[in-house]
């Protein structure tokens, strides 16, 4: 990875943007210890594009905003293009298979019943990462569809392991809650 360091920048030259996501972590590390503002000279993409926004958000409740609001929207925009769950009069592509009468999908089960954020079967709250994260076996083996927490960069390399296991099992649970939980289990630059 070759930069230089001048006038509170860090100057990253970039070949090669597959490997320089790879650092991603070093780069957090060399940037929050001496806060410095990440200035991109060369190839990017998406993803590096949204590690640079991230890295320059100093305050850490700041950057854990944006990092969940930009996953999120992204999530949003999967399950809007691909709707893979393929709901029909409410009842989701599993369950046409294994029992047409259940509704709602997996934000009703059986024994735990019905989120209380689903109204008129439409879910209220829209902000929960590990809603929009989740996906059950049945996609993964009649579609081959499956998300984990770390097929999402920012994700990836911004989150400790606790963090990462909240945002993929604080199942409808608000945003403020699941900032909170993160905030507490904060990312530790040396790890
Ligand atoms: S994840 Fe599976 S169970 Fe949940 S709504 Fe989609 S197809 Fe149905
Ligand atoms: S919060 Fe989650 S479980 Fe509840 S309605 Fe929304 S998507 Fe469904």
């Amino acid at each position: 990875m070759k930069y230089e360091i001048k006038d509170n920048k860090l100057l990253l030259h970039v070949f090669d943007v597959d490997k320089t996501i790879k650092k991603t972590k070093k780069l957090i590390r060399l940037c929050d210890r001496k806060k410095l503002e990440l200035v991109i000279n060369g190839n990017t993409n998406e993803d590096l594009e949204m590690i640079k926004n991230a890295i320059n958000i100093k305050n850490r409740e700041d950057r854990y905003n944006y990092i969940y609001d930009t996953v999120c929207k992204i999530l949003d925009d999967r399950i809007c293009n691909e709707n893979y769950c393929e709901f029909e009069n409410d009842v989701c592509i599993r369950f046409k298979k294994e029992n047409p009468n259940h509704k709602n999908g997996c934000c009703e089960w059986k024994g735990r019943g019905k989120c209380k954020y689903l109204i008129n079967s439409v879910c209220t709250m829209k902000t929960c990462m590990a809603c929009k994260l989740f996906t059950c076996p049945f996609l993964y083996k009649e579609k081959g569809i499956k998300q984990r927490v770390n097929d999402y960069v920012l994700i990836k390399y911004f989150f400790n392991r606790n963090q990462k296991y909240i945002l993929e099992c604080s199942f409808w649970t608000p945003k403020e809650i699941v900032m909170k939980r993160l905030l507490a289990n904060k990312f530790n630059i040396n790890e």
